[in-house]
């Protein structure tokens, strides 16, 4: 229903309304000028300072919810991360001394412990970035999701 219908449809019932009410009828209201003077009235409302505002006032909330989320979900991603640990370092310890007794046979003794120490070391590096990486695949993942958010949005 358009304004100007709206307005029609008032003005039709207030009109009924004055036939039946001896004190409408009497003294009737000024509607044509309170009509004027309503529509003559703008409302200004400054949504992108409003939008702003809100966005200011919601900022400090909006990070900490983030920061709980994102540490929470750390937290899960390398309690999964751990939980095989153990079992792949028994592994990894169990297959270098098997690897050394082997090649001890054949090679130096000397040699043969710095290659399997250094291909040790080499695991331990490669564990360490592994767990490191955790947090940033998790910031890229919310990245993702939050960026997918707004494109939806659009
Ligand atoms: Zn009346």
């Amino acid at each position: 229903m358009s304004e100007s219908e709206l307005q029609r449809a008032l003005a039709r019932r207030l009109g009924e309304h004055a036939e039946e009410c001896g004190e409408c009828r009497a003294a009737p209201l000024p509607l044509g000028e309170l009509s004027r003077v309503l529509a003559r009235q703008v409302v200004v409302v400054d949504a992108v300072g409003l939008s702003r505002r809100v966005a200011a006032a919601l900022r400090p909330e909006l990070a900490r919810l983030a920061s709980v989320w994102f540490w929470r979900r750390f937290g899960r991603g390398v309690l999964a991360a751990l939980l095989p640990l153990p079992a792949i370092v028994a592994l990894d310890a169990w297959l270098l001394s098997f690897v050394h007794e082997w090649a001890a046979a054949w090679l130096p003794e000397a040699l043969v412990t710095y290659l399997v120490v250094s291909y040790g070391a080499l695991l331990v590096l490669l564990f360490a970035a592994t767990y490191a990486a955790i947090p940033l695949a998790l910031a890229r993942e919310a990245w993702g999701r939050s960026v997918a958010r707004l494109e939806a949005t659009a």
